[in-house]
């Protein structure tokens, strides 16, 4: 299966030109000319890599981005102007996976886009039957959930689990150290960081979102509460 882009441009010529080029080297391609659609479109909808221009109607690129990267993070190019250093600075600091300023040679863009999907594996080829194919590196199952870092990707029983970047990192470190009890302020130092200032419920807020979009969807009961210590993710049984 080839890869699939969104290319995010408002410049219609430039826009289908890529396009043309990117058929032509086949992979999947559509295009937005607006902000606003572009967000709606890539949060709906998987795509390996996202070309994305910042100056937009509709909604800024940079704020494309911000959105995406809460609601659907996926792999982005950003396409900026000669002297913007500062979008540069602002989109990877945002979330964006390089960045290259226009006017660009399309072989440029080509080589690019490889890497980025090289090293940003999101949805690539994934199916059914690269299940069981895939190296168990960086691979963490629990029943029938399993996370997969590399692709950064929850299923349960198959069926994709769309996860902020915070919970997704969350469960990973629950998923990680499966029957240890982990204080809120551990969880708060590995999701959030050490240098984040703020209230330990804020994991409290994280484990409910997780909840909803796993146990009550799922009927499991896999994040555990134990009352004033934290919370723990108890080893998979069958029974
Ligand atoms: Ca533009």
């Amino acid at each position: 299966m080839s890869a699939s882009l969104l290319i995010v441009e408002d410049e219609e010529k430039l826009a289908r030109f890529i396009e043309l080029e990117l058929l032509h080297e086949g992979y999947q391609v559509k295009v937005c000319t607006d902000g606003r659609d572009a967000l709606l479109e890539a949060t709906e909808h998987p795509y390996d890599l996202i070309l994305l221009d910042i100056m937009l109607p509709g909604l800024n690129g940079l704020e494309v981005l911000r959105r995406l990267m809460r609601e659907r993070p996926t792999p982005v190019i950003l396409l900026t102007a000669r002297d913007a250093v500062m979008d540069k600075v602002a989109g990877l600091d945002a979330g964006a996976v390089d960045y290259i300023t226009k006017p660009f040679a399309i072989e440029e863009l080509l080589a690019r886009i490889r890497v980025a999907l090289k090293l940003h594996p999101a949805n690539v080829g994934r199916s059914a039957s690269d299940e069981n194919s895939d190296s168990e590196e960086g691979i963490l199952r629990w029943g029938p959930l399993t996370l997969d870092e590399p692709k950064r990707r929850v299923t349960v029983s198959g069926h994709e689990v769309s996860l902020t970047n915070r919970e997704f990192l969350m469960l990973k470190v629950l998923l990680e150290n499966t029957d240890i009890v982990l204080s809120r302020e551990t969880l708060l130092d590995k999701v959030c960081g050490y240098d984040y200032v703020g209230e330990t419920n804020v994991i409290d807020v994280y484990i409910r979102y997780l909840r909803s979009k796993i146990d009550d969807v799922f009927g499991f009961r896999m994040i555990r509460t134990v009352r004033g210590v934290g919370y723990v993710i108890q080893a998979w049984t069958d029974s």
